[in-house]
């Protein structure tokens, strides 16, 4: 290739497939969106686009914002009553629902979860359940007018909390999930319906549920979920990293500086996890003689202002704002994100804030967002549906 010969393209790349991705996730809404994106002329970009409407992957409304001339027209994924499912698995509660091909939801429900009940028991019932949902809500009336599921599915994106190894499907040692180990969460559901499966971890679905809703625009984004377990996701150049087996964000098992060290379910001792976690909150209050059922608990005493609970959450804050120091130091994201139930906790927050600024370099951090996730309880889901949205975009 002559240099100059190239096009000019940007960061996120200016194939046709690329273009689509840029719509898929929500970054691009119109031609200018993806000429300013890709670093394509307007006019490439418009022979693409052309392209990708004829082959019927790309659709054009005139529903855009109008700023008092003609209604600009707006690119989206051809919708024709195809539904995502989504279930997002939580330690104790499940969130499930559906969403159309542009990613809003249509339907949503929660169900409490017994995760100790195995992966066979807990899977099978929220996959009937999503499938069932399916025929119900479908915006248009089925194509093969037989009323199953798979007229509208589309494919169903799962969300574990614990490690998933993405090529697979498959779940590698977990934390309090007895009896899911090496269990293959993709043939399980491949024997029940008969729709295409995407599985991963909860932390890289609200990621990419998060960087959806609130930047879909930058290309560089750390999400943290902080809730029962401690996990991240990672967007760079705009897309999720996963790494080579899909462990990369998980910070969960990384060492902090603590003392004592509590031991950890990894059989280590320090690790963030065992320190910041929901879970290791609950546990370093009752050995103080707190007594404390649940994170629900915690959360109570912190807002009342309890002195042992709001000193152990700045401490989860400190060793949180440490691993995510040296994150940022060596990622140099745009912005990092915190989410979960222990985002609602003033004092954590503004202790990880003030570990982040401490320890970052001056130039990692001066145009640095430190933010709450803002997606809300569905964040999950919306992530869930976009993995089956990738797939469909990209089968690859
Ligand atoms: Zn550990």
């Amino acid at each position: 290739m002559t240099i100059g010969d190239a096009p000019r393209e940007g960061l996120r790349g200016g194939a046709p497939r690329d273009l689509l991705r840029l719509v898929a996730s929500g970054a691009a809404a119109s031609r200018a969106d993806l000429a300013r994106l890709s670093g394509l002329s307007p006019s490439t970009v418009s022979l693409r686009v052309e392209a990708l409407i004829s082959e019927g992957l790309l659709q054009e409304t005139g529903d855009g914002k109008s700023r008092g001339g003609r209604r600009p027209r707006r690119l989206a994924l051809p919708t024709g009553g195809a539904l995502v499912g989504a279930i997002d698995l939580g330690a104790h509660h499940a969130r499930l629902g559906t969403l159309d091909l542009s990613g809003r939801v249509v339907e949503v429900r929660s169900r409490p979860v017994r995760i100790e009940d195995g992966p066979e028991a807990v899977l099978g019932a929220l996959l009937d359940e999503v499938a069932a949902l399916a025929p119900a809500t479908a915006p248009v009336p089925a194509q093969r007018g037989d009323g199953t599921a798979a007229d509208a599915l589309r494919g169903i994106g799962i969300g574990i909390p614990g490690p998933v190894q993405f090529d697979t499907g498959r779940i590698v040692s977990p934390s309090r999930m007895p009896g899911w180990n090496g269990f293959d969460v993709r043939a399980f559901c491949a024997e029940r319906i008969d729709v295409p499966v995407v599985v991963d971890n909860d932390a890289n679905l609200m990621a990419l549920g998060e960087h959806r809703a609130a930047h879909p625009d930058l290309d560089h984004a750390v999400y943290v979920k902080a809730g029962t377990g401690i996990g991240a996701g990672v967007i760079s150049g705009g897309r999720l990293h996963r790494g080579a087996q899909g462990s990369a964000g998980d910070i969960s098992h990384c060492r902090v500086m603590a003392d004592p060290e509590p031991l950890c379910s990894c059989g280590n001792t320090g690790c963030l996890e065992a320190v910041a976690s929901g879970a290791a909150l609950v546990a370093a209050l009752r050995e103080q003689g707190v007594p404390v059922e649940d994170l629900t608990g915690v959360m109570r005493l912190i807002e009342d202002g309890d002195r042992h609970a709001t000193a152990l959450a700045r401490r989860a804050g400190r060793s949180i704002g440490e691993i995510l120091a040296v994150v940022v130091n060596f990622f140099n994201p745009q912005v990092v994100a915190i989410g979960g139930r222990l985002a609602d906790c003033e004092p954590l927050l503004a202790s990880m804030r003030a570990t982040l600024y401490e320890r970052c370099l001056p130039l990692a951090t001066q145009a640095l967002l430190i933010e709450r996730v803002v997606a809300g309880p569905d964040v999950g889901i919306m992530g869930a549906a976009q993995l089956v949205i990738d797939r469909i975009v990209d089968p690859a």
